[in-house]
């Protein structure tokens, strides 16, 4: 069976080499980069990431996320190692669960993938961008700008949109909506958000919880937040950035072991022990200083008056603003930015349990191109391996 897979990412490459064990297939990957995996290179800070112990449906998101079950059962994260190990890949497990190369660099799982590949007779072609596909009376054609191929069956996995300069693009969603598929809205998620109050915070990072609020509370984390010269980055931000809209507020809880009441203790004995103590060097030692100084001003308090001279009042004013500390939200740094696309295909026109297409048979999705999108720590790529693992079943 003539195999064509667009898409020489995550997923496509999975895809392709699981199509490849049947070797009456004939698998071709057409790849619009010059050189597949690109942005698998750039993964977890060119370490890559490539998966987590985890995993599981309530790590993904989508409008039915439980879409990510059957694929995820069936090639799980120890199959995933084993494929890996096999491959000659060797991984390592940080205590959070998530999984990185023994080699800490993201070129050894694209390689290992690119020379699995070359063994398996995968023909691979890169820069080549798939323009436009169509169904005939058996089959699909695939057409290039320069050329076209023929498919008996088609694997789409082009990604998401996120990521725009490693080779994020729309193109998989206008490749399956010709096909007669529907997308929902994307945006983007794992992502920085744009925040006011953060005035000389940049580079300062705290530990911290963080609670996202429209009104009530829409998302909750805790972990580290690293402030910039825009707004506020980090692993717990991320975690809440598919949440995240113009106008909510951030608070962020600075000092997380301590509840609001023993810490307006805490400062209250302070204030005696270091009564002559400018307002300035207040916070020292209890959060960073240039946070301690933000916090104080944010409050509107002179910072040149004395710990000694402040109210009662005040005291708890402190407290429950290191507890609280509000940022307001004006945006995120976009889907360029991005490290996952939230939304995509819609799933409901997939079998969950082959990803071939119910719309056209033949077909099959897998990866970010599907409304698929896991949270931040290894469950993108995991998703793209499960996903491109059984996409490459081709149903059977
Ligand atoms: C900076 C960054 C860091 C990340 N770090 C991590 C991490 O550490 N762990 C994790 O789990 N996830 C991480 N992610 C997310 C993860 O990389 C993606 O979710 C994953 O790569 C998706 O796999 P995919 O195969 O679906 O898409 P991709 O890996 O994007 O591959 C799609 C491929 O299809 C090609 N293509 C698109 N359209 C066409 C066309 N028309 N014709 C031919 N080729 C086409 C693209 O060029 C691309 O190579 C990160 C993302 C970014 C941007």
């Amino acid at each position: 069976m003539k195999v064509v897979v667009i898409g020489g990412g995550a997923a496509g490459m999975m895809a392709a080499l699981t199509a490849a064990e049947d070797c009456r297939n004939q698998v071709t990957v057409l790849e619009r980069q010059s050189r597949v995996g690109r942005k698998l290179l750039a993964t977890g800070n060119g370490r890559c990431n490539l998966t987590n112990l985890h995993a599981s449906a309530a790590h993904y998101h989508g409008q039915n996320p439980a879409f990510a079950a059957p694929a995820l059962a069936a090639f799980s994260v120890a199959d995933t190692l084993e494929f890996f190990r096999a491959l000659g890949l060797l991984t390592v497990a940080e205590d959070s669960g998530r999984i990185y190369p023994f080699s800490d660099q993201a070129n050894s799982v694209v390689d290992v993938l690119r020379f699995a590949l070359e063994r398996r007779g995968v023909d691979v072609r890169c820069g080549c961008e798939v323009v436009s596909v169509g169904k005939k009376a058996r089959g699909y054609r695939v057409k290039t700008a320069e050329t076209e191929f023929y498919g008996d069956r088609l694997i789409i996995a082009c990604g998401g949109a996120a990521g725009g300069k490693l080779g994020g693009t729309d193109l998989g969603y206008r490749l399956l909506q010709s096909l007669g598929h529907s997308v929902t809205a994307i945006r983007p998620s794992l992502v920085q958000l744009k925040t006011d109050g953060v005035h000389g915070l940049k580079g300062v990072r705290a530990d911290a919880g963080l609670t996202l609020k429209r009104g009530a509370a829409v998302a909750q984390t805790a972990g580290e937040v690293q402030f910039t010269d825009f707004g506020v980055s980090g692993p717990a931000v991320f975690e809440l950035s598919r949440e995240a809209r113009p106008g909510d507020i951030l608070l962020l809880d600075l000092l997380r072991p301590l509840a609001e009441s023993d810490l307006a203790d805490y400062l209250a004995q302070k204030r005696l022990s270091a009564s002559s103590l400018p307002l300035e060097e207040f916070l020292t030692g209890m959060l960073h200083n240039r946070l301690g100084r933000v916090v104080l001003r944010q409050m509107g308090l002179d910072l040149s008056r004395t710990a000694g001279s402040l109210t009662d009042r005040e005291l708890q004013a402190i407290a429950h603003t290191i507890k609280f500390f509000p940022l307001t939200v004006s945006g995120t740094l976009g889907l360029e930015q991005a490290q996952v696309t939230a939304g995509g295909v819609l799933t409901a026109e997939f079998r969950p349990d082959t990803l071939e297409s119910r719309l056209c048979p033949g077909v099959f999705a897998a990866g970010e191109v599907l409304d698929i999108d896991g949270d931040c720590g290894g469950f993108n790529l995991q998703w793209a391996w499960s996903s491109g693992r059984l996409a490459g079943r081709l149903g059977l």
